[in-house]
């Protein structure tokens, strides 16, 4: 309770540093109202708020420089890279969802490329996603559908390939509430089935409707 009193006064006045909890390594309790970290730690590990402030306005400075510089590690580092990549992908994946997303809706052409690529790679892989899917289509079909609604989806994944073919514009069929959702599962019938184009659908993803 103290030290965010502390650091709320020292803020309101203007201060850069307050008096917060004692350092674990003996510094004593000055800490840096930016970033709340103990000053004599931040002087060591050379991270004082002025070496910051150096560091951004340094590196604002030299985006083209940087950029090149990071081209060029990143092609002399391929492994690396992908390392880098892949923990980046568990740290924050919706934000990758969204880059591949906004990638996908760039280059549709290269993105199908690339998952035919993926596929012929990982054969197995693709070959249980691909069961997986089916698996949770099956699950979602109830035993009491009368034929008349199995026809009628069937129906609704004929009429999204006519619209292709009539707009040369992809359409999917779209679960209005999807199969797999960690609140509810929707059903493989006929009313929780619409045709919307595949974009549309991709832009919704895994969500329920509002
Ligand atoms: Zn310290």
């Amino acid at each position: 309770m103290r030290k965010s009193q502390n650091l709320a006064e020292a803020r309101k006045k203007g201060l850069k540093t307050y008096h917060g909890k004692p350092c674990k390594y003996g510094h004593g309790t000055l800490k840096y109202v930016s970033g709340q970290s103990c000053v004599e730690c931040s002087k060591i590990r050379g991270a004082t708020p002025e070496r910051k402030m150096y560091e951004k306005e340094w590196r604002q400075r030299n985006t083209e420089r940087r950029r090149l510089y990071n081209r060029r590690w990143d092609k002399d580092h391929p492994e690396k890279v992908k390392i880098q990549n892949r923990n980046k992908q568990k740290r924050h994946p919706e934000g990758c969802c969204r880059r591949s997303k906004r990638y996908r809706e760039k280059h549709p052409e290269k993105a199908r490329e690339a998952s035919a690529k993926w596929q012929e790679a990982h054969p197995e892989k693709s070959v249980l996603y691909a069961a997986t899917r089916r698996a949770t289509k099956r699950n979602a079909t109830p035993l009491w559908l009368t034929e008349k609604q199995k026809t009628e989806i069937e129906e609704l994944y004929r009429v999204a390939k006519l619209k292709e073919l009539l707009t040369n514009v992809r359409f999917d069929v779209d679960h209005i509430y999807p199969l797999k959702h960690p609140k509810c599962c929707g059903l493989h019938v006929p009313w929780n089935l619409r045709v919307i184009p595949e974009k549309e659908n991709e832009m919704k993803g895994n969500k329920l409707p509002e």
